[in-house]
């Protein structure tokens, strides 16, 4: 399977990790749109949201706990956002499954 993000976790591409654990990554993102701007990622490969189990309940949880535990740490004191793109219409474009964390900024809404 040629995924970016499984390259990531093995460690076959570079990425400016801030956070690893047995489940998941967090690291900075290539592009990024605010002066804080992270994903966490599963080590585990899902393609999309829309790909979810029941069995991956907790990990999703652990997923947004992660983001909140690294935000504060990157001093998002003022509040984050959180994204999850899902497919063609939700504007993703790495098909496996990553939260992005945004902060340092004011947002705006609605998004893009
Ligand atoms: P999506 O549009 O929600 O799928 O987001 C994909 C994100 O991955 C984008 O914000 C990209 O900037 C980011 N990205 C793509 N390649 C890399 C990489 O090699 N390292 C870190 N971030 C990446």
């Amino acid at each position: 399977m040629d995924c970016l993000f499984c390259k990531i976790v093995e460690g076959k591409i570079p990425a400016s990790k801030i956070y690893e654990d047995d489940q998941v990554i967090a690291f900075n993102d290539i592009n990024p749109q605010a002066p804080v701007h992270f994903l966490v990622i599963p080590k585990r490969h899902i393609a999309c949201i829309s790909d979810l189990t029941t069995d991956d309940r907790a990990l999703v949880g652990h997923m947004i706990f992660i983001a909140q535990q690294v935000a504060a740490e990157q001093g998002c004191d003022n509040g984050f956002r959180t994204v999850f793109n899902c497919n063609q219409d939700g504007g993703q474009t790495v098909y496996h499954i990553h939260l992005h964390v945004l902060g340092k900024r004011q947002m705006t809404w609605p998004p893009g």
